[in-house]
């Protein structure tokens, strides 16, 4: 593929003039893939399929009646079903284990004529922020092939950056679409919770799951959310509202008020150059005459206990399906039913899930409930409070979306806390249910993406958009 595409609009226009068709964009991917094979984003490519449909993709464009994302090639998270195909959520206990139906952002996608081109590498069972706990291994940052990808959206998110795909679904319960975004300098968004459907997507924490797209334009996420985004029969915890045209209503956004938590310029936590990137932002955007205020939040450090409790005491929940008679792996040492579930599940699960597995069934053990899951529900109410009162009179929080870029793969803390720590500024959103995104925004001095991340109230995705397209040109 000679030329490089950063829009669907920019596809369009060389698929009209006859520039290029579906099939040499999907040959001029399938290359890039195996060039950079070494960077395990991808666990599956569906490459004879997707040449098919790339084809029936071109007969459609030439009769006029292709969908919408007639020329857009994606890829998916591994823990995103496709009927017929495997999904694995990169583990070994769904080795072998092929979908038989297919979610509804699927289907939502195809019927739009998107091609998915295969299924991406991520942390397993979306449990992690460096993509290393899959047990196909860690993905290589495309900017630094010692680097991380981030996580655990990871494939997605390279496959996005070295261009192995126009762009990428990922999905996001504390960060894990923005994060890994952040630290391959693409785009991330994950959507007011209830605005796009789970049905078939491999539940990790059902009360902060959300599914995002992964590009490299702004059009192209608002174009990627409108076709995933509203009511399904199969998700009851989605909201009835109606989705508006997003791609095509995005405009200039007018004077803002923003603010900005404090710490994260005074914490000794955040970088330094992940410092000075925010306050050159913060006055460029004073600059150009926003209102730009610092703000304190008396909660920050409970957001990141609170995540941890709750979002693994769902997990232990979520994961109980998998013991060896349902899904995918078996051990051949098992010889009755206790045996069963005990071997498949220890060797079926590696480190970090059954790390969580065991604290999330702590916290709601009898005796601990209260002291640990009651009390964390009660800690998210107040830190939703708080954000919902910040948006009240601000129309955006401005935060780094990683307190640092992309570290060295294999750099594993002795502490697990340490790790999770990290996770400080994506999860406040996943606690409150509220929209946000992450930008990409330069680079630091070794050549590494930094990201920054923009929270919204409530269903204000378009609001979102467009100060995110406004904010990409400054
Ligand atoms: N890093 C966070 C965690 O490990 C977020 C993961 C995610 O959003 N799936 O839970």
């Amino acid at each position: 593929m000679a030329k490089f595409y950063s829009s669907l609009s920019e596809i369009k226009s060389g698929l009209q003039s006859g520039e290029i068709t579906v099939e040499t964009l999907v040959k001029g991917y399938l290359e890039k893939i195996k060039q950079h094979a070494h960077l395990n984003a991808f666990n599956e490519v569906f490459e004879q399929e997707a040449l098919t449909r790339a084809n029936n993709i071109d007969s459609r464009i030439q009769l006029g009646n292709a969908g919408k994302l007639a020329g857009m090639v994606i890829a998916i998270k591994d823990n995103i079903c496709y009927k017929d195909h495997k999904v694995s959520a990169s583990s070994k206990i769904l080795e072998g284990f092929t979908s038989i139906y297919s979610s509804t952002i699927v289907e939502r996608l195809l019927a739009e004529d998107a091609i998915i081109i295969g299924r991406c590498n991520c942390d397993e069972f979306a449990m992690g922020a460096s993509n290393e706990s899959s047990y196909y291994g860690p993905v290589k940052n495309f900017a630094d092939n010692t680097k991380v990808s981030g996580g655990s959206s990871g494939g997605s998110a390279v496959a996005v950056q070295a261009g192995m795909c126009h762009a990428a679904i990922g999905t996001d319960t504390g960060g894990s679409v923005r994060q890994p975004a952040s630290f391959c300098g693409v785009i991330g968004l994950k959507p007011t919770y209830g605005r796009i459907s789970r049905y078939g997507v491999i539940a990790y924490a059902s009360s902060f799951d959300q599914v995002g797209p992964i590009t490299k334009s702004v059009e192209d996420a608002a174009l990627l959310l409108e076709v995933m985004a509203g009511p399904d029969e199969y998700d009851s915890t989605l909201a009835q509202k109606p989705v508006p045209s997003f791609s095509t209503n995005l405009q200039a956004p007018g004077n803002k008020k923003i603010a900005y938590l404090q710490e994260s310029l005074s914490s000794p936590g955040v970088d330094p150059e992940v410092k000075n990137n925010l306050i050159q932002y913060i006055e460029k955007l004073r600059a150009e005459g926003h209102t730009v205020k610092p703000i304190a939040f008396e909660y920050l450090d409970y957001m990141v206990p609170s995540y941890y409790i709750l979002a693994t005491a769902e997990a232990s929940s979520n994961l109980a399906r998998y013991d060896g008679v349902h899904y995918g792996y078996r051990s051949p040492e098992a010889s009755d039913l206790q045996s069963t579930y005990k071997k498949s599940r220890s060797e079926g699960f590696g480190k970090e899930v059954k790390r969580r597995i065991m604290l999330g069934t702590f916290v709601l053990s009898a005796g601990y409930y209260d002291a640990y899951y009651a009390k964390a529900q009660k800690a998210r109410r107040l830190i939703r409070q708080k954000t919902e009162e910040i948006l009240q009179e601000y129309d955006f929080i401005l935060t780094p979306t990683a307190p640092e870029p992309a570290y060295a793969i294999g750099k594993e803390e002795s502490d697990p806390v340490v790790t999770y720590l990290a996770d400080i500024f994506t999860v406040q959103a996943s606690l409150s249910g509220v929209p946000a995104i992450s930008l990409p925004a330069g680079n630091n001095s070794k050549g590494l993406p930094l990201g920054l991340q923009l929270i919204t109230r409530q269903f204000e995705e378009q609001e979102l958009l467009n100060f995110s397209e406004y904010f990409l040109g400054l």
